[in-house]
């Protein structure tokens, strides 16, 4: 039983932008054939690379009730953290993708699907139960974004949402009441555009929606935490951490509306470091300057390894200039 007549879905979108989340869907729990698929292609071809934490946790993806038992209801969240200052790239600078250069999104929007779980208990009589997951429980997010209808996914592989584009993060609150809403099927945004994959300068994506890890500098300055290869080494080009590339290219983003300066703050001391000045950096004046961001998670030992990649690409000049 709810406290009042109106539908649970209204309220909750309500406050959801209220609290400055960008987008908001409902989905029942239903099957994901395609989604389970195209995730069990990806680990078959190997082009997870060396995540092997994605080889765990098949049976969860495919029902979610093992994460929530009685679970009715999966909650989608977008949060858009675009901000228009963020600079254009600068000769001899490391480049640190937009998601990277603001406070740690995972904190950021636990704490905003947080205080929504609190709205939500207030809807209701009697006490239901739920779970807060930012890339922390084997759920498959953009296919449950998909079903909620708050975006399509691109050829870049990425989620879109029609009011702030592909710069957005994602969490999920999994729940035991039934909560529904009319939704639209989105159209997809891509049409025979290709940007994406011609602008990606490892050819990461092998075909539209489909992307190999192993040759992503995403992947390989965040996830892969062993030594670069030569060749991987000459493929993060002059990016420190992350990759902006083919969401820079993507016509969807252009004059999106931008995040809340007060969620995700742009950090100006992180925009114009050289790979020289990460060389440089010890244990403590790491953390002070990257505590609290993404960056921070991987570690000063990794970091270094990028900017000393990054070094030798920006000095030799022999990688693709993408800018
Ligand atoms: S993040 Fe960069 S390397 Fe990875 S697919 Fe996009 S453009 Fe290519
Ligand atoms: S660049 Fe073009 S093809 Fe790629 S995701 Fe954006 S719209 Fe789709």
């Amino acid at each position: 039983m709810q406290r009042t007549n109106e539908n649970p879905a209204t309220m909750i979108r309500r406050e959801a932008l209220r609290l400055g989340i960008t987008s908001i869907g409902f989905s029942p729990v239903i099957g994901q054939e395609k989604a389970l698929a195209r995730f069990s292609a990806m680990i078959a071809e190997k082009r997870h690379g060396e995540m092997k934490y994605l080889e765990t946790g098949f049976p969860a993806r495919a029902d979610p009730s093992m994460l929530l038992a009685g679970i009715k209801t999966i909650i989608s969240a977008a949060l858009c953290y675009n901000r228009p200052e963020y600079p254009a790239p600068t000769s001899g600078i490391a480049r640190i993708s937009r998601h990277a250069a603001i406070d740690d999104y995972h904190r950021v929007v636990h704490r905003k699907l947080e205080e929504l779980l609190a709205f939500i208990h207030t809807i209701y009589e009697k006490p239901l139960h739920a779970v807060i997951t930012v890339d922390s429980s084997p759920v498959l997010e953009k296919a449950w974004a998909e079903s909620a209808g708050i975006g399509r996914t691109g050829k870049n592989t990425l989620l879109n949402i029609t009011a702030s584009g592909s710069y957005i993060v994602l969490g999920e609150l999994l729940i035991d009441r039934e909560i529904r809403e009319e939704t639209m099927a989105l159209p997809n945004h891509c049409g025979a555009c290709r940007k994406c994959i011609e602008n990606c300068p490892t050819g990461a994506i092998v075909e539209p929606g489909k992307l190999d890890a192993r040759r992503c500098i995403s992947y390989l300055t965040i996830e892969l935490k062993r030594d670069f290869t030569a060749e991987e080494s000459r493929m993060v080009g002059n990016w420190l951490f992350g990759c902006d590339l083919c969401q820079e290219c993507c016509p969807a983003n252009q004059s999106r509306k931008p995040a809340p300066e007060k969620l995700f703050a742009i950090k100006e001391e992180l925009l114009y470091l050289t790979p020289e000045a990460i060389l440089n950096l010890t244990g403590s004046t790491f953390r002070k300057l990257f505590s609290g961001t993404p960056i921070y998670r991987i570690g000063l030992k990794r970091l270094k390894r990028n900017a000393r990649a990054v070094m030798e690409n920006i000095s030799s000049g022999s990688f693709i200039q993408n800018t």
